[in-house]
């Protein structure tokens, strides 16, 4: 086990000494209705799973409205007592997401490295997974792709050679809690800490899930008051943890702040809520976004099984209220490594109108090299993809440099040097070809 990723954060979060739900700093702002919203207790014990298959074969043009089958099934074995409408309600969801081991071992069979896991995870990256994520693992065996993002495995408390818990150096260059300013025209905007599902390799596992960064405005007047005395910042990325965890009048609060700043050209989110909690793309909160253009978002999307309807139909939501949406993927091990899996992945992702825009090598995280691959093997990935599907489709491959140098692309070596005058070129069936080059 490593003890130093149980060592507190130190990014100059504000630590309360009494911590409150993770959500429960949200809720006071916007009650659920307490029916509407609150846990419920399980009413059937998985002692004989039901076999839910994630779909894969999606009509585009019948995007559902109701609960797709596999999801109403679920429901009905798991949560017999909710209705489509609890279902489909975020609150719901989050209110309702499975946080223990005993939770966890109602819907599957755990194996040993998994329960494990699940018992020491005091004082790390905490387990937590909506109840429609969990949707899409049930009937699935341990090795199941999206099984393994989230449910903790004994190989998590193994810190490898080269491992930190803040590769990135994201402490060194935090000027006031919860902002880093590496770039000089763009701020990483830390909103909260929480996320409804937590993904096993995340890069801020040191921070997200522990409950000591909220929502609270004198930080984030303070974050505010840096950007706005800094006047070469033209782009503010606002992640955390998930912005839109935030309920929309806290998330409407602060994008009318930052755009009340004058040198603040554009916002991003950084979000993975269309793929782990889709039903929080509501109507309701794409009319409030799109008061605040230019507004981009970077969604994080990992596995193709990751795009159900519900998925979709979030994109769409998005793309319709003019938001350019884009993908950013973690390349990670028995997961998403292979060109036929990726493949498939940015297909759905064109088809969602989502642009696949980083392909990004696995940081080295403490604990996380049962999800790391070569570099070698992101580089095939990227000769299997350019070329052989349309451009678009294919994202740009980066290591996120350690110790804070930032993103460098790495590309396949398609430049095979000079003969003479001429540049050589291999193209993506290998073949040569020569550019008369200007020397
Ligand atoms: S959603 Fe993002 S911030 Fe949250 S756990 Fe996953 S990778 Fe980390």
């Amino acid at each position: 086990m490593h003890s130093n990723r149980c060592r507190p954060i130190q990014l100059k979060t504000e630590v309360k000494s009494s911590c409150p739900t993770e959500i429960g700093a949200e809720v006071e702002e916007e009650p659920p209705s307490p029916q509407a919203c609150s846990p419920v207790a399980l009413q059937t014990p998985a002692e004989t799973p039901i076999k839910v298959k994630s779909p894969r074969k999606l009509i585009i043009q019948s995007l559902p409205l109701e609960t797709p089958t596999p999801r109403r099934r679920f429901k009905q074995f798991y949560y017999p007592e909710i209705t489509d409408r609890q279902w489909n309600d975020w609150r719901w969801q989050i209110a309702n997401r499975v946080r223990s081991l005993e939770q966890l071992e109602r819907f599957i069979h755990l194996t040993p490295q998994e329960r494990m896991a699940a018992e020491c995870l005091q004082g790390k990256l905490p387990l937590a997974i909506t109840p429609y994520y969990l949707s899409l693992l049930v009937g699935h065996g341990a090795d199941y792709a999206l099984r393994r993002t989230v449910v903790p495995l004994i190989d998590e408390f193994m810190k490898m050679p080269g491992e930190a818990d803040d590769p990135l150096g994201e402490e060194d260059q935090s000027p006031v809690p919860g902002l880093v300013h590496r770039y000089p025209d763009r701020v990483l905007f830390l909103t909260l800490d929480f996320c409804s599902t937590y993904c096993r390799y995340c890069t801020r596992s040191r921070v997200v899930g522990h409950g000591r960064l909220f929502f609270n405005r004198r930080r984030l007047e303070n974050a505010l008051e840096y950007i706005r005395r800094t006047p070469t910042i033209r782009d503010v990325l606002l992640s955390g943890g998930d912005p839109l965890t935030l309920g929309d009048a806290r998330l409407d609060w602060l994008l009318t702040r930052l755009r009340q700043i004058k040198h603040v050209e554009i916002v991003r989110i950084g979000t993975k809520i269309p793929a782990v909690l889709p039903q929080r793309i509501t109507p309701q909160l794409v009319r409030m976004l799109r008061r605040h253009h230019p507004l981009w978002m970077s969604l994080h999307f990992t596995h193709p099984d990751e795009c159900t309807p519900e998925a979709y139909r979030a994109c769409q939501r998005l793309a319709d209220a003019g938001i350019p949406l884009g993908s950013q993927t973690v390349l990670l091990k028995s997961i998403n490594d292979s060109v036929p899996v990726m493949k498939d992945l940015v297909h759905h992702l064109l088809q969602m109108r989502v642009r696949p825009y980083y392909l990004y090598q696995c940081d080295p995280i403490s604990g996380s090299a049962h999800f790391r691959t070569s570099v070698e093997k992101g580089l095939e990935i990227i000769r299997g993809l350019r070329g052989h599907t349309t451009g678009y489709a294919v994202p740009t491959y980066v290591i996120d440099a350690p110790g804070g140098g930032g993103k460098i692309p790495l590309m396949p070596d398609y430049c095979q040097g000079h003969c003479g005058e001429n540049l050589v070129l291999k193209n993506y069936e290998d073949k040569l070809y020569q550019y008369p080059d200007i020397m």
